[in-house]
């Protein structure tokens, strides 16, 4: 195979491989599987808050619990003291009552407080597992959707892999020179780097050379320039011409 030819056939391949990579990117799988992780995502941001709620509701209950065992032991001391009390003048008796009222008024408040942030916790702790839940099935949805990535895009990432090892292959061949002006006119124009000259017309932007253009590139090299669309225009050497 001649480099003219060659060109040709490494641009009809590049065609084949982009067509192979947009019906990867476009398979609605792939979509859906970016939404699903970019939902978990969310979700995960909520379970953290709702899990540090759950700590923090636990963190006072177990301290108001430490300050209810403090008291408790304050009124055992004090009911210690009015038991022993015989003897001792009634003002003082009157002084250790009222601090054991005072006592029990904290103990009520913060048993209180300690239902009140149990009540908190449990709520928290519902919502901790909703979000759970709410993980559990994305990530149960998102396997269903990789599986099905693969057994759709399988083939086409087979295929794929095959093409572009051929086309290595291919783009060995040809002169680098020839090579860099060929994948730099194909990155600027849409994927073509190369058309072919069909009598007198370009391949690709279907201009029709004037006559004397087209003596000028039939009598020049295997490979010229679209004077349309700056294209390779590859002057002969191909199957129809
Ligand atoms: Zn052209």
């Amino acid at each position: 195979m001649d480099e003219a030819r060659t060109l040709l056939a490494l641009q009809d391949l590049d065609l084949v491989v982009r067509r192979a990579e947009k019906q990867l990117d476009e398979l609605p799988e792939k979509r859906a599987i970016l939404e699903v992780r970019h939902k978990a995502a969310d979700v995960r941001a909520l379970h953290e808050k709702a899990s540090e709620l759950v700590h923090r509701h636990e963190r006072a209950f177990a301290a108001t619990n430490d300050e209810v065992a403090t008291i408790d032991e304050k009124i055992a001391e004090v009911q210690a003291k009015l038991d022993s009390s015989q003897g001792v003048n009634p003002k003082e008796i009157h002084n250790l009552a009222r601090e054991m009222d005072a006592l029990k008024r904290r103990k009520d408040k913060l048993e209180n407080d300690t239902l009140q942030t149990m009540e908190r916790a449990e709520t928290a702790k519902i919502q901790v597992a909703k979000v759970e839940d709410a993980l559990e099935q994305l990530a149960a949805r998102e396997s269903e959707l990789v599986a099905r990535f693969r057994e759709k895009g399988g083939a086409v990432q087979n295929t794929l892999e095959h093409h572009r090892t051929e086309r290595e292959a291919l783009a060995g061949k040809i002169d680098p020179a020839l090579l860099e002006r060929y994948e730099a006119i194909r990155a600027a124009k849409g994927g073509i780097g190369a058309a072919r000259l069909n009598g007198s017309t370009c391949s690709v932007c279907r201009v029709e050379l004037p006559s004397e253009r087209v003596r000028d590139l039939r009598e020049g090299a295997d490979v010229g320039l679209c004077p349309g669309c700056r294209r390779l225009l590859v002057v002969r050497g191909f199957d129809d011409e």
